[in-house]
This record gives structure tokens, C-alpha cells and sequence, in this order.
């Protein structure tokens, strides 16, 4: 029988839904590439040597559907590879050569997301540093407790990796099963777990600083209170070894994975709280996503949770402007404001929310007539200074040009370091600089070609708030 998970790429084409994205531990070598299960015996693609499969059918079925477009490009790094003979290299030469191939090849064709996550995920020895191409194809030992981490034949396996990066990295493995897990039964590839009742009263964010406060005092919590009475609770603490597949630790995980999506609608509240003074009585909100993703848009019902935990809160009004903003073809379009439906008590309160879109540069968009300043400008990973850093520039002045209040987040420190340096550049009056977001999400992400070897990076980790010049 088929399952979601064998057919992702055409439930995304037809039903439009996000699906999870081919599990890094397939690409370790750990999960079959079409199905995403494991399987005592995966046999590998015999033209890359990369993609893993359990059985004839998911190897045929996954040629048909992507790999026979992915193989000859993996090919084409293994070429380079199996020419590279240093012996030893350290993780900063193996990390900047792989990103340059990376590179080399996006640049002589269109290399699909999936072949991209294929190569920087690759296994390599985290001695020599040296992939399986570099080594010949020889065989590759993987840490028997994460099976992320690989030696080569030559290398010492003992004490390859520390503890917490092996215990993080077994977190990530259960959550990227978990989540599969849940596509399957659900066809939810973002589960969350939002405020369900819109609350009575105003409880700021403030006295309820963590995830583990949120789930169980501030929202309903009543789906969390079988797990968190267990002494010492902590969301990113596995309730017991054995409990895996145990109600509990699914819910554990289920929450874990939630925080990753309700990182938005909370990271907002946490940051008109420490902004705006009278946000407990205020009745209406209109927000400007600046450069949203499919991420945004496609879980724009979840910032519903700003009129559940703001009980003064009627209207909630969101616009979406960016480049790729949502359902509009063509450039410097404007949609209709549309309605988006509330929940039954939301409806009985009177309540509204709607959502606009602007497909086109923000900073054209803040010249027509429609356009009106928002309570907050919101720009999650925007990564202004890295790529297109020249169309980002004149949307950062615009906004400070405007006096906006501005909430940004990056994926790591170093995103953050540096935009907030731009700002400093431009005069910009800081409000939040450089901050570890209590709110980010709490799913480990390995973030292979930045930073440190076994570095990972949070949803919204760091976040800045500014709001015109000094
Ligand atoms: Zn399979
Ligand atoms: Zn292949
Ligand atoms: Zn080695
Ligand atoms: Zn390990
Ligand atoms: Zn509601």
C-alpha cells in the first residue's frame, strides 16, 4: 500500500499542503529514500551510491518520481570527489569545499532542494574528513546511538563526537520519525498545538518565560497535564528510555514539534508585549509580514493564537508583502483583503481577521496609496544580509524611514550578528539587540554548511527588534 509519506511530491502538487522533505537520516544512509522507513537491509543506487532503498518497488517508484532527475547531479559531485586525495583535511576545509561545489554546480544548472539537503547532509568521516567518494567508497561505520555521525575504515571511531551532540542528535532522529509518523496518519506536516479556547484574561508571556509554561499554564494545557505532573518535566527530556512509542512521549514529541510552527504567532506576542505598553486593552492589530515563505502563509491560521491570548483583541489583520508573497502571480499586485474564519467563540465575540497580499518588493509596496502602517513590521529569517542583500537594503531604510516598529529573527548568531551591525550602520535605533528568543522553536536543526561542525539551528533562535533612527 502506498503510503503519504511514498507519494509526498504529488499530495504537494495537487492538494497544495506542505509535506515533510526527504529525512536527513535517509541521506545518512538510514531510511529508504522513497518510503522514509528503515528496513534491515537498505541496497543503495548503483549509478550515485547515494540514495537507500528497502525494495525493488520504492527504488523504481522513486526513479520515476525524482531520483532519475537527482542521480546524474549527485554523479557530477561525485566526479570532483573521487578525484580529491588529501588525506586529512579539517572540518572548515571539508565544510567551504562542499559549499563550493555546491556552489559550482547551482550555477551550471537548477539543482532541486532535495539534491542540495543530499549533498550537505552527505556522510563523511568526522576524523579525516573525507566523504565516500574521497575514500574510494569504502565502508562507513555510523555511531550506533544516532547513526549520524561516520568514521572511515582508517579512523578511529571511539570519542568521534561528544555526548550532547550525540544525545541532539537522537533528538532530531526522533522528531524527523515522529513527524513522518504523524504525515502519515494525519497528513499534517506541521503539527501544533495551539491555544484551542480563546482566554478570559490577559496573562502576559513574560511570567510564563518558557515553552513548558506556555503548554501548561497559558494555553489549554489540558493535553500536556498527563506528562508534565512527572517530576522535573522539561520538553527536551525524554520521559523515559523505554517510552518511545508511550502515549506520553509521543505528546512529548508532538509538543516539541509544535513549537517549531507556534514559534510565529508567540515570538509576535512576546515582542508587542515588550513594545507596545497598553497591548492588554488594545482592540486591534495589523501586522506587515515583510518577505514571507510558504511557511508563513500556509500556517497563517495559527495566528489566530494572538486573538486567544489577547481577550481585548476584535480585529487581527495581516499582510503578507514580499516577493513570492502568497497566491498572486506577476508583480506589484495587490489582492483583495480576505476574511479568514475564526473559531466559534471567536465568531460569537464578534471577532474578525482577515489577510492581504502584495506580491512585489515591500519597499515599492510602502509608495502606494493602499499601504498604511502596521503596529509591527514582522521578518522571520529574512537573512538580510546574506543573499539579495542588495534588494533587502532599500525595504531595511524604508522601514526605518517610516519609524515601524520591526521584530526580525535569524537561524543562528551569526545572521544576527551581522544584520544587527547593518542596522547600527544606518543609524537605526535598537531596541532588542541580539537575543537568544525564549520563544524559538525547540527542534534542533543540523545546519551543515554554517558555523561549526554539529552545529544546529533553531526556528526564529535569535530575534531584534528596531523601530526607526536614533
Ligand atoms: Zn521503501
Ligand atoms: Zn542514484
Ligand atoms: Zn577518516
Ligand atoms: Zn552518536
Ligand atoms: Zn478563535
Amino acid at each position: 500500500m502506498a503510503t503519504r509519506m511514498a507519494n509526498r511530491e504529488q499530495l504537494m502538487q495537487r492538494d497544495q499542503v506542505l509535506v515533510p522533505s526527504l529525512p536527513t537520516l535517509a541521506i545518512k544512509g538510514h531510511l529508504c529514500f522513497r518510503c522514509c522507513k528503515s528496513a534491515e537491509k537498505l541496497s543503495k543506487c548503483g549509478a550515485c551510491k547515494r540514495a537507500v532503498y528497502c525494495s525493488k518497488g520504492c527504488q523504481v517508484s522513486d526513479w520515476k518520481i525524482a531520483h532519475k532527475n537527482h542521480c546524474k547531479l549527485l554523479k557530477e559531485i561525485n566526479v570532483i570527489e573521487e578525484k580529491e586525495t588529501a588525506p586529512n583535511r579539517s572540518w572548515d576545509l571539508y565544510r567551504d569545499s562542499l559549499y563550493s561545489k555546491l556552489q559550482w554546480l547551482k550555477s551550471t544548472q537548477d539543482v532541486p532542494p532535495a539534491v542540495q539537503d543530499m549533498i550537505q547532509a552527505q556522510v563523511y568521516c568526522v576524523v579525516c574528513h573525507r566523504s565516500e567518494a574521497n575514500t574510494g567508497w569504502s565502508k562507513f561505520a555510523s555511531c550506533p546511538s544516532c547513526l549520524r555521525v561516520s568514521t572511515c575504515q582508517t579512523c578511529p571511531a571511539k570519542n568521534s563526537h561528544s555526548e550532547k551532540v550525540c544525545k541532539d542528535n537522537q533528538l532530531f532522529n526522533q522528531l524527523e520519525r515522529f513527524l513522518i509518523d504523524c504525515f502519515e496518519h494525519t497528513g499534517e506536516a506541521t503539527p501544533a498545538q495551539p491555544t484551542l479556547k480563546p482566554r478570559s484574561t490577559y496573562e502576559p508571556l513574560s511570567i510564563h518565560d518558557s515553552w513548558e509554561k506556555y503548554y501548561k499554564d497559558l494555553s489549554d494545557g489540558a493535553i500536556i497535564d498527563e506528562i508534565t505532573t512527572t517530576p522535573g518535566f522539561s520538553l527536551l527530556k525524554p520521559l523515559a528510555p523505554d517510552f518511545e512509542d508511550s502515549v506520553p512521549e509521543r505528546i512529548r514529541l508532538h509538543h516539541i514539534l509544535g513549537t517549531d510552527v507556534m514559534t510565529m504567532p508567540i515570538t509576535i506576542l512576546a515582542a508587542l508585549e515588550d513594545t507596545i505598553p497598553d497591548l492588554a486593552k488594545k482592540t486591534s492589530l495589523f501586522l506587515h509580514f515583510v518577505g514571507p515563505t510558504s511557511r508563513e502563509w500556509r500556517n497563517i491560521a495559527l495566528f489566530e493564537e494572538l486573538l486567544h491570548l489577547l481577550p481585548a483583541l476584535k480585529s487581527l489583520r495581516i499582510l503578507c508583502a514580499g516577493p513570492s508573497s502568497y497566491g498572486l502571480i506577476g508583480e506589484d499586485i495587490l489582492s483583495q483583503e480576505m476574511d479568514l474564519k475564526c473559531c466559534p467563540d471567536c465568531q460569537k465575540a464578534g471577532r474578525k481577521r482577515s489577510m492581504q497580499s502584495f506580491r512585489g518588493m515591500y519597499h515599492d509596496f510602502v509608495q502606494r496609496a493602499e499601504f498604511s502602517k502596521p503596529d509591527m513590521a514582522v521578518l522571520f529569517h529574512s537573512g538580510r544580509t546574506q543573499a539579495e542583500q542588495s534588494s533587502w537594503a532599500p525595504t531595511t531604510k524604508a522601514l526605518l524611514d517610516l519609524g515601524t516598529l520591526t521584530l526580525c529573527t535569524t537561524f543562528n548568531e551569526r545572521e544576527a550578528k551581522e544584520e544587527v551591525a547593518e542596522l547600527d550602520g544606518f543609524g537605526a535605533n535598537v531596541i532588542a539587540r541580539l537575543e537568544v528568543n525564549t520563544w524559538r522553536g525547540l527542534m534542533p536543526t543540523p545546519d551543515f554548511l554554517e558555523g561549526p561542525e554539529h552545529g544546529f539551528f533553531y526556528m526564529n533562535y535569535f530575534r531584534y527588534i528596531f523601530q526607526g533612527r536614533k
